[in-house]
């Protein structure tokens, strides 16, 4: 089991004269206060490094801070640590004869769960053992119509990428409020491949990251293939075999490591009926990877697919099928592009990497993983007064929780008002 040191509980009797030692001598700020009704107690946050201090003041004589206060005075009252999986961590206790307060998880603050471990197993210390509350991202399969183009969010399972990276310039005390990271500083994403259905046929815009990975990778990137694009497809009924068209917006292996699949020993295209339409000059600069973005093109994610004949190449921006429509934006790769999707006068704009997550909708947070990130600001600031002003429907490929929504100015500050 790995554990993370969360934080350690004072009981304080005056909480005055704790603030003056913490705060005051020791130069340290208070980051929240909570109040705990169910307890009696009311706990000051003090941040201290990775961990914190949590001040217990007693908000009542029968608090159980209180009667320790009473029978010991102030200090150390317990320690905290944090776990992946609690049931786990209890499990493996209890199995080593270890006493425990809680046989198992009951919910604590802010949604966590939590477990205490009995003192006298723990050599005197009272610990308390917690497990995060889920952060995982919203795959529900969710579908709108654009004029005559059914347009559904599919996803292909949840993953993970560092913060740092996904924010560029943005100190993490900005992002990290809308994003928090996990122990491993990693941000909860989503792969939401699009799937446009029309006269046409159906189409796919881009398609997850497949099932190719080596578990190396996969903890890396923390791609759980539990539910994953085959899952999506059957809850509307369709298979891989039913898709006519897979576009790229670009080939990077989260937006693309879907396109091919292993069978008996060799790499084979994944929806089987496929024709795939990928941009020309994107194709040129993934098989020629340097060493900026080698880690990102993943020669079997598209390789095999010129091999097998199916590729449709193309040059410049156009439409795919009608009403479907292609606009390079560059930035983040030098032929990155977003995709339109235009009917009976309605305009919906499937980002990709341009908007990646909700925050991204502020000109400066733009991804440390751009190639240019000045051609992502110029793009992006022209992009979104348009969007905004004649209220184009935004498609997020990575946003754990939106799926889809309508980009307002409040007061100055820009929101995105959710619809999928
Ligand atoms: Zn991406």
């Amino acid at each position: 089991m790995k554990a993370y040191l969360d934080h350690v509980g004072i009981a304080v009797g005056d909480l005055d004269r704790a603030l003056a030692f913490y705060r005051d001598a020791l130069g340290l700020d208070v980051v929240a206060t909570e109040e705990v009704a169910s307890q009696a107690v009311r706990a000051h946050f003090v941040a201290a490094g990775a961990a914190a201090l949590e001040l217990l003041e007693p908000t009542a004589a029968d608090s159980v801070i209180a009667r320790y206060l009473e029978k010991r005075g102030p200090g150390l009252h317990h320690i905290t640590l944090r776990v992946d999986d609690l049931q786990a961590a209890l499990a493996q206790l209890k199995a080593h004869g270890v006493r425990l307060v809680d046989e198992r998880p009951r919910p604590g603050a802010e949604g966590a769960l939590v477990a205490f471990i009995h003192p006298a197993s723990a050599h005197g210390v009272l610990v308390e053992l917690k497990q995060r509350p889920e952060q995982g991202p919203d795959l529900a399969v969710k579908s709108t119509a654009i004029g005559d183009l059914r347009v559904t969010m599919l996803h292909d399972g949840p993953f993970r990428l560092d913060g740092g990276a996904m924010f560029g310039v943005v100190p993490r005390t900005l992002w990290e409020k809308r994003s928090p990271p996990d122990d491993r500083n990693r941000i909860q994403l989503a792969l939401r491949p699009l799937l446009v259905e029309g006269e046409f046929g159906r189409l796919l815009v881009d398609c997850g990251a497949g099932d190719k990975m080596p578990a190396k990778q996969r903890d890396i990137f923390a791609l759980d293939r539990s539910r994953a694009l085959d899952q999506a497809l059957g809850e509307i009924g369709l298979t891989a075999a039913d898709i006519d068209v897979v576009l790229a917006t670009h080939l990077h292996f989260d937006h693309f490591g879907g396109a091919t699949a292993a069978a008996r020993g060799a790499l084979v295209p994944r929806f089987p009926n496929a024709r795939y339409r990928i941009r020309a000059a994107e194709w040129e600069d993934a098989t020629h990877p340097h060493e900026r973005n080698r880690a990102s093109y993943l020669q079997e994610d598209f390789v095999p697919l010129k091999e097998a004949g199916v590729v449709d190449f193309y040059d410049g921006d156009q439409a795919i099928v009608p009403g479907v429509r292609v606009v390079r934006t560059g930035g983040h790769t030098a032929q990155h592009q977003v995709v339109y999707l235009e009917s009976g006068g309605r305009t919906a704009v499937f980002v990709a990497d341009l908007i990646p997550v909700l925050s991204h909708v502020q000109d400066p947070w733009i991804m440390g993983y751009d190639l240019f990130p000045m051609e992502t600001l110029a793009f992006k600031k022209r992009f979104i007064r348009e969007a905004i002003d004649r209220e184009h429907l935004i498609l997020f490929e990575h946003d754990p929780h939106v799926a889809a929504g309508y980009i307002r100015e409040r007061d100055g500050t820009r929101v995105v008002e959710q619809v999928l």
